[in-house]
């Protein structure tokens, strides 16, 4: 008998009826032979409307962290309890949890917690006794008592932790595509699913903005080599299994293309050109706890140099604050900021062992009049940063220059409605 964990988004279970589903689902699984543990998120939208809630509520700019976490775990926990009274009216014995209730231990990072420790206790022995355990994703107590959560898409994270603690034999992550594709099909219809990408890919296609998975799961799932799948919970399929690169394996050169919405650009002009001067600029950012991400230094003309970089939106206005701050003790001649733009990135292990991948991605985009603002490359990614207004365009024309069109021109439908 083998062990399942199984993970439903938040369209997943949007409508009682959509709950049903899920449930029939489940017990389908169990009828088959497996133990089943299946984590929930909210019911769609539900988290967005607690958090707006919250921010007319609270007085400061934003709501205190610790009860920010407390409300938005509620979303999980009524789905979670819905789910387990369908099953029992379908008549399979199940149970719920929090994640507290479970015990997944976080640390006390509100909205950005990491999973400390899972106590899976009471998980088998209500397997044990033949149960279908529903277990509330994005969520977890700290060893304080508080819930917290685990940022957004962090029923991912719950669904993969849970199968490393449980060994299970498989993490199936249900949603309402089916499977990973070469991008988001919402922006390129002619996007194909593929039947397997590596834990590396899916990790860079993650971090570089592909939401499908959040980047945790991925790097929880590597490191405790959980077997993940991501497949649709409205049509039956093989969805797309997370693999590890095999040698002598032919990888195909570019695997995705992954863009992200949720960068700033913050540039600092004509600051003087010597040693640490990059230290000088970025020490006062990096201390005020802000991620910066790609960054470009110009070669200086009469010894004086630009530096630009890039941070999330969230931070762009502390960032800049911070820069405008110090322009003066850096000796620049002015500092200024650009939420307008995007970041756009090929993925794939393939590109190791092949030149050329670069310049191939700058023509597609001069092919289309792109300007790029800045570039960074991996051994196994390229990224550029252009003006948002070219995201749909500049992602269509490397989708379609890098030969990942659907060969059949067949367009895929995102949202599936129950059959
Ligand atoms: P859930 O609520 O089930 O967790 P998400 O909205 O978090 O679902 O993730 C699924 C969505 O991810 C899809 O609807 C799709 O628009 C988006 N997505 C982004 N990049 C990709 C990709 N490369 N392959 C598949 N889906 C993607
Ligand atoms: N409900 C949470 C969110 O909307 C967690 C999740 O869905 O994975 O981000
Ligand atoms: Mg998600």
């Amino acid at each position: 008998m083998s062990l399942i964990v199984q993970k439903y988004g938040g369209s997943s279970v949007g409508s009682i009826e959509r709950i049903e589903h899920v449930a029939r689902k489940a017990i389908a699984s169990r009828e088959a032979g497996h133990d089943v543990v299946i984590v929930v998120s909210a019911m769609k939208g539900e988290t967005d409307r607690l958090m707006e809630l919250a921010h007319g509520a609270a007085q400061s700019p934003t709501p205190r962290p610790r009860e920010l976490d407390l409300l938005l775990s509620t979303g999980e926990q009524v789905t979670i309890s819905l789910l387990t009274m369908v099953l029992e009216r379908l008549g399979a014995p199940a149970r719920c949890y929090t994640g507290a209730q479970v015990r997944i231990l976080t640390d006390s990072a509100f909205s950005k917690a990491r999973i400390q420790d899972i106590d899976d206790d009471v998980i088998r022995e209500d397997l044990k006794l033949g149960r279908i355990v529903v277990v509330a994703g994005f969520q977890g107590v700290d060893e304080n008592g508080s819930i917290t959560t685990l940022g957004r898409g962090g029923s991912d994270t719950t669904a993969v932790a849970l199968a490393a603690a449980l060994k299970a034999d498989e993490c199936q992550i249900y949603t309402d595509v089916d499977g990973v594709y070469t991008t988001d099909p919402r922006v390129v219809p002619m996007a194909r699913r593929l039947d397997r990408i590596t834990f590396e890919e899916m990790l860079e296609m993650a971090s570089l903005g592909s939401k499908v998975l959040q980047i945790r799961a991925v790097e929880f799932a590597g490191k405790y080599q959980v077997p993940l799948r991501v497949l649709s919970t409205f049509e039956e399929g093989p969805g797309t299994l997370i693999t590890y690169e095999e040698e002598g394996m032919e990888e195909p050169l570019i695997s995705g293309i992954a863009f992200n919405r949720d960068e700033a650009k913050i540039t600092v002009i004509g600051v003087p050109d010597h040693p640490g001067i990059a230290a000088q600029i970025l020490g006062p950012v990096s201390s005020a706890n802000i991620n910066v991400d790609m960054i470009v230094q110009n070669i200086s003309n009469d010894g004086l140099t630009d530096f630009t970089f890039t941070v999330h939106r969230n931070e762009y206005e502390n960032a800049l604050a911070i820069l405008r701050e110090h322009a003066q003790a850096l000796g620049a001649s002015e500092v200024y900021g650009d939420t307008g733009i995007v970041k756009l990135s090929l993925v794939g292990v393939g590109m190791r062992s092949h030149a050329a991948v670069a310049s191939r991605m700058f023509e597609a985009l001069a092919a289309e009049g792109i300007n790029i603002q800045m570039i960074s490359t991996s051994e196994i990614k390229v990224s550029v940063v252009v003006d948002e207004k070219y995201l749909e365009l500049g992602v269509r024309a490397l989708h379609r220059a890098f030969d990942l069109d659907a060969k059949d021109g067949a367009t895929v439908r995102v949202e599936g409605e129950v059959q």
